[in-house]
């Protein structure tokens, strides 16, 4: 018999084990009939420094039944019967999947899972030689275009914090975090709020799940991007590959899954050129904002600071501007993590940010960016897309090479260039420039109006702060249209996936739409 028990609050001070314990007795389960107890969820509630609580989700397993209408707060488990598919067979078995990012990985899985012959082919390396080049690029600003921070196998993020928390609900979670697990990483992840891996461990992840897509079948190409795809009366029936030596092949494919991310602008225009119908969408832009870590540990968990069941501490900001609706907030906060060079183009530089699983580094980051509607800086497809692509250009020019902007809060605040050198995470070239003659007045009004109320917090907002810029790349500034089954609304045959379709927004996101459309577009329910 197995229950589950909500909001269970114990104080960080105590031993958690022990309290557990006596709060199921309290709720009527004697301690002799508990055969196991699983952690659902943890969380933490931080709101009062002096009392930090962890607050659990459990899932008890008894070794006798009970009676349990006189209980209370407790609810009985029953076992949910899945949903069998089987694949549609009528459907040609090798599936092309261009993209190794989060989307692509598990689109394959699922596939091979099924039986197909997912064949991904990855303009980036694999992981070993991607980690040579990316070094490459921080110490010796040599930018290789198709393998960087963005491309290459694991897609963009293999080189990030690997936070794992998403605002999305589906039926696929559990699949993709168990692999993730079964892939090498720790299982805190499957009970943890807001779960996390680190770029140390998602590489090995990638590598496994690599290994594992292999073994059911699927093929890997890395070194090998799409270049082309061709249509004839609507439906795909081939692609044009580019290989490492600048060779040219040409692949016939009826089913295409495109898993290209946010950043491949050359595939979207060819995209475009052929008539794939896509649309713009809203994204943000805005800094990295960096403290020390025990700053924001200070913030967050006053004199528990350094507690181990903690860990570094997280925080997330928000500020509405009404009257324009427009947001401002922190996205893809990285404690104790670093600020990095995310180019994949030449000549231009941007910021994104990284960790690694211990989080243990001497500054925490997050970027800090402001709402962009579709519309804001031109009415045609590419407007935001070519909007980013100036600002990278603009930095790159500005730091007279691959690096970065910054800037003190204060002074940003204060409409001052910063005179001083500063501390940082940020590896590669920085230079001190006044972003609000930067940024577009848009971005630079409502970010300033942010921090104005933010730093009623003297700790957020405070001289030993800075802006490292510019951050561009959130989320795909346009969608690739697909019906209800993932097809793209005018070509058949190619399923647009993952955040560069706009359809996710993050390393779990994508990977459950990579799930999700494979069961709608090539499997049925049995
Ligand atoms: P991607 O991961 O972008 O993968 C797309 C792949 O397609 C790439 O490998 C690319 O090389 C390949 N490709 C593109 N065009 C072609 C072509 N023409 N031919 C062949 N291959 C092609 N998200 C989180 O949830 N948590 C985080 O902590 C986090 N941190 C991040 C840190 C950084 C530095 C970055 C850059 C991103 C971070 N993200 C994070 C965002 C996350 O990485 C993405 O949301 C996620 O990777 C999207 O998955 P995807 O599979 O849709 O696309």
């Amino acid at each position: 018999m197995r229950l589950s028990f909500n909001n269970i609050i114990i104080s960080l001070g105590k031993d958690q084990d022990n309290e557990i314990i006596k709060e199921m007795e309290k709720r009527g389960i004697k301690k002799n009939n508990i055969k196991s107890i699983i952690w659902n969820k943890r969380s933490i509630d931080s709101r009062k420094k002096f009392d930090i609580k962890l607050i659990y989700n459990l899932e008890v397993e008894l070794k006798k039944r009970i009676d349990i209408t006189s209980l209370k707060n407790v609810s009985l488990i029953k076992d949910v019967e899945k949903i069998a598919r089987k694949p549609i067979f009528s459907i040609n078995k090798e599936v092309a999947i261009i993209g190794s990012g989060p989307a692509g990985l598990f689109a394959a899985l699922r596939l091979a899972e099924y039986g197909f012959i997912p064949i991904i082919f990855e303009r980036g390396e694999e992981i070993d030689k991607r980690d040579i080049t990316t070094e490459n690029f921080i110490r010796n600003s040599l930018l290789n275009p198709n393998s960087n921070i963005q491309f290459g196998e694991g897609g963009a993020g293999t080189y990030s914090d690997g936070k794992l928390n998403t605002r999305i609900k589906s039926e696929y979670m559990d699949k993709v975090f168990e692999t993730l697990v079964e892939c090498g990483a720790p299982s805190n992840i499957l009970w943890d709020y807001k779960p996390h891996v680190g770029t140390d461990i998602l590489k090995i992840v990638v590598k496994n799940l690599r290994e594992k897509i292999k073994l059911l079948g699927g093929k890997f190409f890395f070194n090998h991007k799409l270049e082309n795809i061709h249509i004839k009366n609507g439906k795909i029936f081939g692609i044009t590959i580019t290989n490492l030596t600048g060779t040219t092949e040409f692949h016939n494919f009826n089913s295409v899954i495109l898993a290209i991310g946010h950043s491949a602008r050359d595939t979207y225009k060819m995209l475009h050129k052929n008539g794939v119908e896509m649309e713009s969408k809203a994204f943000a832009i805005g800094t990295r904002i960096e403290h020390f870590r025990c700053d924001i540990d200070r913030m967050q968990y006053g004199k528990f600071a350094d507690n181990e069941l903690l860990g570094s501490a997280t925080y997330n900001v928000t500020y509405n501007n009404r009257a324009e609706e427009r947001g401002v907030f922190s996205f893809c906060m990285c404690p104790g993590g670093i600020i990095v060079n995310a180019s994949s183009e030449l000549n231009t530089s941007l910021v994104n940010g990284m960790s690694y699983s211990q989080r243990n580094g001497k500054f925490s980051n997050s970027a800090i960016v402001v709402g962009i509607k579709e519309n804001d800086f031109g009415d045609h497809l590419f407007s935001g897309m070519e909007f980013q692509e100036k600002l990278e250009r603009k930095t790159y020019e500005l730091v007279e090479g691959y690096g970065a902007l910054y800037q003190g809060v204060l002074d940003f605040m204060k409409d001052k260039k910063t005179t001083h050198e500063i501390e940082s995470s940020y590896e590669m070239k920085k230079t001190s420039y006044n972003l609000n003659n930067f940024f577009p007045e848009i971005v630079v009004n409502n970010m300033k109006s942010a921090f104005e109320y933010w730093s009623k917090n003297p700790i957020f907002i405070s001289k030993n702060v800075n802006l490292i810029a510019p951050e561009t790349r959130t989320s795909a500034p346009v969608r690739i249209i697909r019906d209800i089954n993932g097809m793209s609304v005018n070509v058949q045959g190619l399923y647009p996936i993952g955040e560069g379709a706009g359809y996710a927004g993050g390393i779990i996101s994508a990977a459950v739409d990579g799930v999700k459309i494979v069961d709608l577009a090539f499997t049925k329910i049995n």
